[in-house]
């Protein structure tokens, strides 16, 4: 039994894909000219007021519905200040003491990790530094892009838990389309809470943070490395020190980046520039009746409707793209074991060759649907089919029967063509069928081998042998 156990929360920020600013009118879009989208309400100039963009209450209510959380209808925004050249205004609009979404919940390994709180806020801008002259340089373009903040309660026990729950979250997000999730462009980061303590006791140790965590792998690998670490300090006899620490994915380990501030030290009060939130019943039980079937509730009906295994299930509904390309293909050509079975096998495959995350997958359900129809009627076989796909999934090809024909990938199905392949590699290799006749039974697979050379590999083999075994006993 070890000795100690792994205690860890999670801040999760999302940034939410409205098509403009939480408290202002610039454009969210991803890249953009430095400093080209920004005014003076998300620059923070003095006599500038915020205005509560509508769509991006919305979305953070749907993330709180999906994740089982109560909605505060009267929440309330708060100024946290704290002094950072990428925050101009010196503070962040924020939630505090009415956070909009309460009392969640995440099913991880059967078990419920519990999200205490969804809070609204604004992002901060982005600062370069540039080594060589020592300046830094800001942009604001990303300066009240809106955001969401998942915190969960320490109910993590290990990196394994700690995955599970941010996949889980994601593929909710994703699946709302209120958030594109795309953790290498940071839309979705992630702060690690993490302390150690000794197996059975209820005390929380003293904890440690890692902040801005932006791919699975590397939660994992931080939650195994800063437990190490914890760990041996106790051991060493040495104290944790409250703090932030930053992760270095290249290097596996974490380094302290300052101690860490309790809500104390940021002055929060409630921003009088924003009247509290009055959300009324109705709405809210609206959006909770449009919420899309999620990933929770596909995960318990694929086994059942479609006989599928939980492990293809399950990756099939962590990725938005995937099981939209599933059920869609599924449901065009009436074979679901295929359609996952080619997009588990063929199609995740081809991603992973061209280096593509799933939702940049170029896919059209009607083009998979039509594949996997022409394999199984026989018309092409497995090679043809998966030349098609490859063709399709690299914009070579748009029309997979266009681009069957003009490839000549479709099988020789008609009779009198075998015949006539059968007929022709006799004539040509007379002294195979005199040794075949003779009863030398190898030279059969010689000629075997010449018909399906014959037909490029696109004969039912069990035809051709029939035929050709009929044709040699006739002489
Ligand atoms: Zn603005």
């Amino acid at each position: 039994m070890p000795l100690y156990e792994t205690v860890v929360g999670l801040e999760i920020h999302v940034e939410l894909a409205t098509a403009s600013k939480v408290f202002c009118g610039c454009s969210t879009a991803f890249g953009g000219g430095q400093n080209t989208r920004a005014c003076p309400v998300c620059m923070g100039l003095p006599g500038a007021l915020p205005a509560l963009n509508r769509q991006a209450v919305e979305y953070a209510v749907r993330a709180g519905l999906a994740l089982n959380c109560s909605i505060t209808k009267n929440a309330v925004f708060d100024r946290k200040h704290y002094f950072y050249p990428d925050l101009p205004k010196a503070f962040q609009i924020s939630q505090l003491y009415l956070p909009l979404c309460v009392d969640g919940w995440v099913e991880v390994s059967g078990k419920r990790i519990r999200i205490r709180e969804i809070h609204m806020e604004e992002d901060a801008g982005k600062l370069s530094h540039d080594p060589w002259t020592d300046v830094s340089l800001v942009d604001f373009n990303r300066c009240g892009a809106p955001l969401i903040e998942i915190v969960t309660q320490p109910d993590i026990r290990s990196a394994e838990e700690a995955v599970e729950a941010v996949r889980k979250i994601r593929a909710a997000l994703s699946m709302l389309g209120v958030s594109d999730c795309k953790m290498q462009e940071g839309s979705l980061r992630v702060d690690v809470n993490l302390s150690v303590r000794p197996m059975g006791s209820d005390e929380l140790g003293t904890r440690a943070e890692m902040k801005n965590i932006n791919s699975l792998r590397s939660i994992g690998r931080a939650v195994t490395a800063e437990t190490a670490r914890q760990i041996e300090q106790i051991e060493l006899g040495k104290p944790i020190i409250q703090q932030t620490r930053r992760w270095d994915d290249s290097k596996g380990a974490s380094s302290a980046m300052r101690s860490k501030e309790d809500a104390l030290d940021y002055r929060y009060f409630p921003e009088p520039d924003l009247a509290p939130l009055s959300l009324s019943d109705e709405w809210i039980a609206e959006r909770r009746a449009a919420l899309p079937e999620l990933p929770e509730q596909k995960r318990k009906r694929y086994p059942v409707e479609f006989g599928l295994s939980a492990y293809d299930t399950d990756i099939l509904v962590s990725e938005k793209a995937l099981c939209e390309l599933f059920e869609r293909t599924a449901a065009l050509c009436g074979r679901p074991k295929d359609a996952a079975n080619w997009i588990m096998g063929e199609v995740l495959a081809a991603l992973k060759d061209r280096g593509e995350p799933p939702d940049q997958l170029r896919l059209p359900p009607e083009a998979l649907a039509r594949i996997i129809t022409l394999q199984s009627d026989g018309v092409v076989n497995r090679n043809g089919a998966r030349r098609a796909l490859t063709a399709v999934m690299s914009g070579e090809a748009e029309d997979v029967d266009g681009y069957v024909t003009a490839n000549q990938l479709a099988m020789v199905g008609d009779e009198s063509a075998l015949a006539g392949i059968v007929r022709q590699v006799m004539e040509s290799d007379a002294d195979s069928v005199a040794a075949y006749r003779a009863g030398k039974e190898k030279a059969f697979g010689r000629l075997m081998g010449q018909a399906m050379k014959a037909l490029r590999g696109k004969g039912d083999p069990g035809r051709l042998k029939e035929l050709l075994t009929e044709a040699l006993g006739e002489g």
